[in-house]
Parts: structure tokens; C-alpha cells; sequence
């Protein structure tokens, strides 16, 4: 993003070469510190603190998928101000679903579970933010759709509980228990987010 406005100022600045003053009151609008390349001060440091650096798991299953959701779910958390750190489209394996769903294992519905999360490909994603586990499991909603409130992802795009569109992890310990499982170290990014300081005092 600093490379694009560096390259836009640059454009600028050769466009008005031949004009000083009018360089110079063009790019007043700009903060000192992006014209030198830096990021602003408000950006420094701030993932630093742990409660804005909670994460969750979030799964797009197979039927959001299939019924192209994807792109509409990615966009309620961002525009609810989480900050998306980890991202990958997989085909789960039975073993990594019966450890995801390891409490759930004993349960009548646990077959047909498998079957509907095995049939085809899944959207897994890390977000984080503020409260992010609390507030994605209430931005999902209930787990039967049925019940589930419209505005929730569930209460808007589904209607029965064998198919309810999302996943999110219902406690911090479960998140990161989660995470683990589903993506290494090095597939979750670390950068910040310069809306930070437009989302939460930090
Ligand atoms: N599930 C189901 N039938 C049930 C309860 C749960 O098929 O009666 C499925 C459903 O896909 C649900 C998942 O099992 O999302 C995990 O259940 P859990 O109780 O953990 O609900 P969640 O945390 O997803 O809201
Ligand atoms: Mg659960």
C-alpha cells in the first residue's frame, strides 16, 4: 500500500515537475510521514496488545461454498472492523474433522456431520480483533438457522441445522486449540492494519 502511494506521489511529483508551488500544495494534503514512506504513528505497535490481538477460527462450509457465500461472509467481518490473518480454500480429511469436532464425536449426528463437511471444499480463516471470538459467534448466530436471529449469517442465509453455513469458535482456548489444527505458524500473517486506530482505542 506504501509502495502505491509512494508511486502515486512520485507520478504527481513528475507530472508537476516544471511547477514548484503547485507541487508543493498538491501534496500538502499529505502527511509528511507517507511521503517519506513511513506508516503513520497510530499504526506502530498496536498489535502488541493481547486483547486486540485475539483470534478465531472461522470455516465457510461446503454449502456456503457451494452456494457462492464466501465473499459475502469475508465481507461482515471486515466490515465489522476484524482484521483477516490467515486464509486458505482445502477439502478437509475425516482426521482433521474428527479433531476439530473431537467433543462432538459421541453424538447422533456426528455421520452425518463428517459426510456434509467432507463434501466438498472449505473456506478457513483466522480473524482478529477485539473480542473477536464473542462477537463472530454472535455475527454467526444460533446453530439451529431456525432459531438463529436475521442479521446473523445463519439467520440470513440458512434455515436448518444440517446445513448451516459457517463455523466459529465458541472460546478463546477453543480458538486457539483450533487454529493450531488448521493452519501452521507461518500461514498466519502479522501486519498492521492502519483502521486499527479507527476501530478500538489502543
Ligand atoms: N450439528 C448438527 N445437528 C445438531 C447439532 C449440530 O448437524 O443437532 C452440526 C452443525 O453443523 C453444527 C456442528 O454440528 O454447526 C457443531 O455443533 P456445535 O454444537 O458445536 O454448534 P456450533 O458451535 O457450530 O454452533
Ligand atoms: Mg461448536
Amino acid at each position: 500500500m506504501v509502495m502505491l502511494q509512494r508511486c502515486v506521489f512520485k507520478r504527481i511529483q513528475q507530472l508537476y515537475s516544471g511547477n514548484q508551488a503547485s507541487t508543493k500544495s498538491l501534496l500538502s494534503g499529505f502527511s509528511t510521514a507517507l511521503l517519506q514512506g513511513h506508516r503513520p504513528a497510530a499504526c506502530r505497535n498496536i498489535s502488541s496488545l493481547p486483547d486486540v490481538k485475539e483470534k478465531t477460527l472461522v470455516v465457510v462450509k461446503p454449502d456456503g461454498v457451494q452456494r457462492s457465500l464466501v465473499g459475502q461472509i469475508i465481507q461482515r467481518f471486515e466490515q465489522r472492523g476484524f482484521k483477516l490473518v490467515g486464509l486458505k480454500m482445502l477439502q478437509v480429511s475425516e482426521d482433521l474433522l474428527s479433531q476439530h469436532y473431537c467433543q462432538l464425536r459421541t453424538k447422533p449426528f456426528y455421520p452425518t456431520l463428517v459426510h456434509y463437511m467432507t463434501s466438498g471444499p472449505v473456506v478457513v480463516m483466522v480473524w482478529e480483533g477485539y473480542k473477536v471470538v464473542e462477537t463472530s459467534r454472535m455475527m454467526v448466530g444460533h446453530t439451529n438457522p431456525a432459531e438463529a436471529q436475521a442479521g446473523t449469517v445463519r439467520g440470513d442465509f440458512s434455515i436448518h441445522v444440517s446445513r448451516n453455513v459457517v463455523h466459529a469458535s465458541d472460546s478463546p482456548e477453543g480458538a486457539q486449540r483450533e487454529i493450531q489444527l488448521w493452519f501452521e505458524g507461518k500461514e498466519l500473517l502479522n501486519w498492521d492494519s492502519c483502521y486499527q486506530t479507527s476501530t478500538c482505542e489502543v
